[in-house]
This record gives structure tokens, sequence and C-alpha cells, in this order.
């Protein structure tokens, strides 16, 4: 269920991007800044006391390479896991540097999701912003419509891919504290950056402002 849940949310946002206009996209900021907030408050929220049960440093590190791993991983994908596509190609070839990087990224984030936390939740809002977003930046760009939905597809298999080999593989098991920790790192960059961006040569917007206080209220409650 939970993994059909996760691949739903790619393509929700496919569909909602099929009869969005260019304009509309500028809403998409304050659902995005929802988003990122929720993300951030889940991982600070939850994840954080979940891998500081025994404190040592080494968690510290298994954080900070998460956050250089998702560093790496925008200099290929250009930021398309926290909300923009940047891919000039003239040939429509299948954009295989971009769909790696995204893909290693989704497969990361699906680990940490269980009974015990509500990451599940934090992943489908994060998702659904970014699948339309990517879709709509395919639809538009002129890609062959079995280009994007091929992209889409094996991009929305991965986060369920993760969360399953992490539920199934005892081996992944004892390393789970590690994983988790990684994957905070990555959620403290993407999220981070989100809010960053979100916030326009530091200007004040009191709906994305709003947005983002419903958003750590919601997930401090549930
Ligand atoms: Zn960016
Ligand atoms: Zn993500």
């Amino acid at each position: 269920m939970n993994y059909l849940l996760l691949f739903l949310a790619v393509a929700v946002g496919y569909f909602i991007a099929l009869f969005l206009k260019k304009k509309e996209l500028r809403n998409m900021e304050v659902f995005l800044a929802f988003s990122g907030a929720f993300l951030l408050s889940i991982t600070v929220f939850e994840l954080l006391p979940e891998v500081f049960e025994t404190p040592s440093k080494s968690i510290g590190v298994y954080i900070m390479l998460g956050i250089l791993l998702q560093i790496f991983l925008e200099f290929f994908s250009k930021g398309a896991e926290h909300g923009h596509v940047h891919l000039h190609s003239e040939n429509k070839h299948f954009p295989w540097i971009l769909f790696v990087s995204l893909s290693v990224h989704a497969f990361m984030e699906g680990f940490p999701i269980s009974e015990e936390n509500n990451l599940l939740l934090a992943i489908i809002i994060h998702k659904i912003p970014v699948a339309i977003i990517l879709s709509f930046f395919f639809i538009t760009a002129g890609y062959r419509k079995s280009t994007t939905l091929f992209f889409l597809f094996f991009f929305a298999l991965m986060t369920p891919l993760g969360s399953f080999i992490s539920t199934n593989y005892n081996f992944v098991h004892q390393y789970e504290t590690q994983i988790t920790a990684m994957v905070i790192g990555i959620f403290l960059h993407v999220s981070t950056t989100i809010l960053f961006e979100s916030s326009k040569n530091h200007k004040f917007n009191l709906t994305k402002m709003t947005a983002v206080i419903v958003a750590v209220i919601l997930a401090y409650l549930i």
C-alpha cells in the first residue's frame, strides 16, 4: 500500500502537469515551500531523535556525508529535486545524467520510511510538486511522450524500491542508523534549499510564510 502511494505521488504530479499552464506554475511555489518546511520538520522532529538515541560523533559524520552527496547529485540534476530544471539539449535524447542523479536521491529517501515515523506522508508531499515541475519541463521542452513516461515511471519506482529493500533485507537493517543519518543529510540540504529559494531576494511573502508556519505546526502535531 505504501509503495503504491509513493508511486502514485509521481503519477499525480504528471497528470497535474498535463493540465497546467505556465502562469499557474507560480502557485506551485507556495506548495513547494509548504513541502520543504514539512520535510524539514519531520526530519528535525522525528528522524534526528531516532538516530541520536545513542549519541555519537560518527552519526554526525554520516549526516554530513548525506549533505555532501546531495550537493554532488545536484551538480547533475541542476536542482530538480528541489523544484527547478535547467536542461538545454537540442537532440531530446533521454537525459541519463538527470535520471541517474534523481534516481539515486529518490532511492535513498525511501530507506528510512517506517511505521514509527511520518516520513511517508512527508515524502509524498515532497514528491508531488517535484513531479509536477519535472513533468511540466518534459512536456514544454518537447520531449517525446514515450521518453517522458519512461523517465517518470522508473523515477517513480525508486523510492518504493528503497523502502522495500530496507524493510525486507536484514543486511541493510544492520546499517539502519547510518543510512538514516545520510538521508537526514540529504533532506536537510534539499529542504533548506527549497526554503532558501522560496524567499527570492529575501523578500517577505505572506502566503509562503504562512504555508511554512502551517507546515511546521502540522508536522509537530501529527
Ligand atoms: Zn536550486
Ligand atoms: Zn526527494
